[in-house]
């Protein structure tokens, strides 16, 4: 038989676009390493030393190390609900109420000039026109600034169900087989290096995130052994808009 046109791929990797070098900006690969001690051990290393070395700043991180560390994350963010909760309702909802605030003074400024408007109606007079027209004027200034106000209450309402997606995801997690559910939630992972680790939450886009000075929330730590060496992880989740 031929080559066939339909070969099997093979699986995606579940860490397929998860670890992301905030250096050079590349994926994470999974990348095998052969140690006569342990056999092979997998890590993820920046996609730019595929071949090479070429991004320099980068560093790999092993499998095992990470599971343990998304499974010490996950307690962490199921431990502190309420933490958890009010960090997605800062990061998504803003201030409602301010909001609503706003729109009250922009209907009472509203009000104020249509009474204004409505005693001069019938006046004539270029000087009654010209104050006429400056109202219109600075009416239509605040109809676009009350819609704008309340477009944006709008969407702190979707904010509400957002927050209740990533809540239920997080309940989705099954700590018994990480791998298999781990990026419902986590949709990155920025490596500052093997001891700083940031995994993102909600939006997957990072394109106009700082990646080297992202505020880490619901931080944990974490012991990893490199090469008979005893280190700390720092990580922590971020909430990306
Ligand atoms: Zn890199």
């Amino acid at each position: 038989m031929g080559k066939s046109k339909g070969m099997i791929q093979p699986p995606k990797s579940v860490y397929a676009g998860f670890g992301l070098c905030p250096y050079c900006g590349k994926n994470y690969y999974i990348k095998r390493l052969s140690n006569a001690k342990e056999g092979i051990k997998k890590c993820l290393a920046c996609g730019s030393n595929r071949a090479m070395l070429t991004c320099r700043e980068s560093e790999s991180v092993f499998l095992d190390d990470l599971k343990a560390i998304l499974i010490k994350q996950i307690g962490i963010l199921k431990s502190n609900p309420i933490e958890f909760k009010n960090a997605l309702r800062n990061t998504y909802v803003g201030n409602k109420e301010a909001l609503q605030e706003k729109v009250n003074i922009l209907n009472g400024k509203i009000d104020n000039l249509r009474a204004k408007y409505k005693a001069i109606e019938n006046k004539i007079g270029d000087s009654f026109n010209a104050l006429k027209n400056e109202i219109e004027n600075e009416l239509n200034d605040l109809f676009v600034a009350k819609q704008k106000t309340e477009n944006e209450l709008l969407t702190s309402n979707d904010a509400e169900i957002v927050i209740k997606q990533i809540f239920d995801s997080l309940d989705k997690i099954n700590e018994d087989n990480i791998e298999e559910s781990f990026r419902i939630l986590f949709k990155r992972m920025i490596v500052k290096n093997r001891l700083d680790l940031t995994f993102i939450i909600g939006n997957e886009n990072v394109t106009n995130l700082n990646l080297l000075d992202l505020k880490k929330i619901l931080v944990g730590s974490h012991q990893i052994k490199v090469r008979a060496q005893h280190y700390t992880v720092k990580f922590g989740i971020f909430i990306n808009k």
